[in-house]
């Protein structure tokens, strides 16, 4: 199942990040102006293409490409795809769209944190024209005819260059990264499923995090589109499971040591995981699915720890 609609004229695509599903996705919205709300990485590119083609449409009938924040796993082909979308424009946060205008900042961002495994993973990093950008400050909005609109909220936490989009159709939320990752069991192997905020490097901030949270709810949504993975609905749910996670950061943090090593991080993290899950009766001890994550949120941690101790937030 590569698309499915998740609500009123709106369908998931899974773009089998790392050849594996249910990992990451981008959203269509079928009307008037057709849009996609995120494009995954370069490697996402020919699965985009399939699932726009199940659904009738091709990249040329597309009028707007949202992407969240500038990583490369939700915008990392969003240059790739503007190629392929002559009568698109790009709508981006105002941080992001200077990255995907020129992008050789966040390929040494990108790389620092993946190594040279980026192009395996990622695949290309194409610039977009700077005249097909459209820069999206916080409570701007986009109307998509038939009494449809997406409104653009600054929601940084995740990252610094991070929107988030509501749409009034059916009240739901476009998260990004900022509301947290939902581990389907089709990806985990487990029988449940299970919901942990994103905090990877370089920009993670849980105040900040939590302010965005907070911020996002009162918008009163229904339901939480995740692009790591489908939706969450009722969206409590989603801001319940990124609320309990950041809290639980914020305790490990408050016990480490200024010069505390990522792999203790990893440990705790692991531990704190492992806690919940039991919590939520299901004891479990292969957490190998959530390896690259519990690393790259150990990572972001450290970075936060170092940033705060520098007086660099
Ligand atoms: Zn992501």
């Amino acid at each position: 199942m590569a698309v499915f609609e998740v609500g009123e004229n709106l369908f998931v695509v899974d773009l089998f990040e790392g050849a594996r599903p249910f990992r990451s996705s981008a959203y269509f919205i079928r009307g008037p102006e057709p849009t996609l709300i995120e494009t995954g990485s370069s490697n996402g590119h020919t699965y985009l293409i399939d699932g726009l083609k199940e659904l009738g449409y091709t990249p040329q009938d597309l009028k707007h490409i949202v992407v969240t924040h500038a990583h490369l796993d939700h915008a990392g082909g969003a240059g790739l795809m503007m190629r392929s979308a002559p009568d698109a424009v790009l709508h981006a946060h105002p941080r992001a769209a200077r990255h995907l205008i020129d992008p050789s900042r966040l390929d040494a961002g990108t790389r620092a944190v993946y190594g040279n495994a980026m192009d395996a993973l990622y695949g290309p990093l194409l610039p977009v024209p700077s005249d097909r950008v459209v820069v999206q400050e916080d409570g701007s909005v986009l109307e998509l005819g038939n009494g449809r609109n997406l409104t653009f909220y600054d929601t940084p936490g995740h990252a610094k260059h991070h929107m988030c989009v509501f749409d009034n159709v059916t009240r739901g939320i476009f998260s990004g990264d900022t509301v947290g990752i939902r581990y389907w069991p089709q990806r985990t192997g487990w029988d449940f499923f299970f919901g942990f905020p994103t905090t990877s490097p370089s920009d993670f901030d849980p105040d900040v995090m939590l302010a965005s949270l907070d911020k996002l709810e009162r918008l009163n949504p229904e339901v939480v589109y995740h692009t790591h993975f489908g939706p969450t609905r009722p969206a409590a749910q989603a801001f319940d499971f990124s609320r309990r996670g950041v809290y639980a950061i914020q305790n490990i943090i408050a016990g480490l040591k200024d010069d505390a090593d990522p792999s203790l991080v990893e440990q705790q993290l692991l531990e704190h995981m492992k806690h919940e899950v039991a919590h939520l009766a299901h004891p479990v001890e292969d957490f190998s699915e959530l390896g690259l994550d519990i690393n790259l949120n150990a990572q972001g941690i450290i970075v936060y720890m170092q940033k705060k101790k520098a007086g660099k937030l």
